[in-house]
């Protein structure tokens, strides 16, 4: 049995007095949740102060990003050994908006994870097919690629730190969902990817999360899916009572 996981990234919003607001509205509305990893992943000025308002609770804390030395003359960059010293278990690593906006590569990915995974983070690994790859029927080249690539060099020992996030980025942030059955295909495909990188139980083990518009109104039937092991909330993460009735999964 794989345990559902419900991470929200709170991108580039929320100063530390929102966050620690948005925090202290979450915990009541989920503390008797049970039976599902819930993560939160704010920016990283923030990461302390709410690694103290999380103490104690069953809310994991995750960064949006890191780099993948330990330390040295790399101005501006964040490594993993900081990321678990301010209080951080996760870390989300190949999100599209950095793929887009920050020259992340297949390669920059590989990098991190290896690296995050080395300090003992657990990964968050975002991948998914833009729309015009998605109308160029390039939807399943793309993902086995950033599988394949992302994963480069990993153990199946260090995969049991992988959480997989399938994110179609024509679903971010515009309010168009995939289908369920669109999510399940890919979902399912990806799984198989590991099957066939790995093996059987490497692919059964495999957490793969679905994010793009998840809302309360439609993670109940993106749930229902046979591949669908929680997912990676954006919009909806940022209000208590929105991301609290997702943990619950509908
Ligand atoms: P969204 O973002 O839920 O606002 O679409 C998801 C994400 O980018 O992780």
């Amino acid at each position: 049995m794989r345990t559902p996981v419900i991470a929200g990234n709170w991108k580039l919003y929320k100063t530390a007095g929102q966050a620690l607001e948005l925090v202290g509205g979450l915990l009541p509305l989920v503390a008797q949740t049970k039976g599902v990893e819930i993560v939160v992943a704010p920016v990283f000025t923030v990461l302390g102060k709410v690694a103290e308002a999380l103490a104690g609770s069953n809310i994991h804390l995750s960064a949006q990003d890191c780099f993948w030395e330990e330390e040295g003359a790399f101005t501006g960059e964040i490594s993993s050994t900081m990321l678990i010293d301010a209080g951080c278990s996760h870390v989300i690593i190949g999100h599209s908006e950095r793929r887009q906006f920050f020259g992340e590569t297949d390669a920059t990915v590989n990098k991190k994870i290896k690296a995050a995974i080395k300090a003992g983070l657990t990964v968050l690994f975002c991948i998914g097919e833009t729309l015009q790859e998605r109308e160029g029927d390039q939807t399943f080249d793309v993902l086995r690629r950033q599988v394949t690539q992302g994963l480069r060099d990993l153990s199946q020992e260090q995969l049991k730190k992988v959480i997989i996030a399938y994110e179609p980025v024509w679903a971010i942030g515009t309010g168009k969902t995939a289908t369920d059955s669109q999510a399940q295909e890919a979902h399912q495909f990806i799984r198989g990817v590991i099957a066939g990188l790995y093996d059987k139980d490497a692919a059964e083990e495999m957490r793969i999360l679905y994010g793009g518009s998840v809302k309360p109104e439609n993670i109940g039937g993106l749930m229902a899916q046979a591949d669908i092991d929680g997912a990676l909330v954006g919009g909806a993460s940022l209000k208590a009572d929105s991301f609290a009735a997702i943990a619950k999964l509908g």
